[in-house]
């Protein structure tokens, strides 16, 4: 069934953990103890009887780098908070998609990744089956921050790519948004909301979000 994906955006965003989760599987294996796979670790620990987590790395009792997260190292800034499949198999993180790490929206995916699997597993299906809820769920947060993040990189002069139909018209857009956000708190809000990854982009390119920043832009000239 086709979910508008502001509304499955707004819904994952907003997820808390199960206040009575119901165990449904007898154990869970997680690879990979860097973010994701530590977040959908926790979300399994809810539904799982237990949590087997495996690194190729030894892991510390502390929070020093090691070698598996050579990114670790890396000052880190988070601006916020089915497919034919085998069963009872999914993937978070940057093992689905990996963006570019200047806009800081890797680890607000891996928090979103595991928030779509709580969803997932609360929605009542069969966790040993082929996840193709989870996958619907998590495409929904791939997309958009793929396509933030390729629009932000198409629109540096440096970068040679062939910009996609349309783009002059979203740049526009974009723009107008960017620009009023300076000046207006309504339209900064929207606009933090999007980068933090807690609002869909779609949620700033409604015809009164537009029509608000082109005002504000002309009355600040
Ligand atoms: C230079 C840099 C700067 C970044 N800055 C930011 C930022 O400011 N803000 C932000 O949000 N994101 C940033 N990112 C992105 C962010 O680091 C990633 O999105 C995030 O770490 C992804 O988490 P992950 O758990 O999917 O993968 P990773 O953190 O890469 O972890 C993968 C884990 O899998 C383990 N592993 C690998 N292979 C195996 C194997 N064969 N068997 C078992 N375990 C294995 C590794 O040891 C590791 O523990 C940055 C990335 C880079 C490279």
């Amino acid at each position: 069934m086709y979910q508008r994906p502001a509304r499955v955006f707004a819904r994952i965003g907003e997820a808390r953990p199960a206040a009575a989760p119901r165990v449904l599987l007898g154990r869970a294996v997680v690879l990979g103890a860097s973010m994701a796979g530590l977040l959908a670790a926790r979300v399994l620990a809810d539904h799982a009887q237990s949590v087997l987590i495996l690194d190729r790395d030894e892991i510390g009792a502390g929070a020093e780098p090691r070698p598996g997260v050579p990114q670790g190292t890396q000052m880190h800034a988070d601006p916020g908070a089915g497919c034919r499949v085998p069963g009872g198999v999914v993937a978070v993180g940057d093992a689905v998609a990996s963006f570019n790490p200047i806009y800081g929206q890797g680890m607000s995916s891996a928090a979103l990744h595991a928030s779509c699997l709580s969803a997932y597993l609360r929605s009542g299906a069969d966790p040993r089956g082929p996840a193709r809820g989870f996958f619907a769920l998590q495409r929904v947060i791939v997309d958009a921050a793929w396509g933030m993040s390729t629009s932000a990189d198409l629109a540096r002069p440096s970068v040679s790519a062939p910009r996609p139909r349309g783009y002059r018209l979203s740049r526009w857009a974009s723009n107008q948004i960017v620009g009023a956000s300076i000046v207006d708190p309504v339209i900064a809000r929207r606009f933090d909301a999007v980068v933090e990854m807690r609002r869909h982009p779609s949620t700033l390119a409604s015809p009164a979000v537009l029509a608000r920043a082109v005002r504000m832009n002309r009355s600040h000239r």
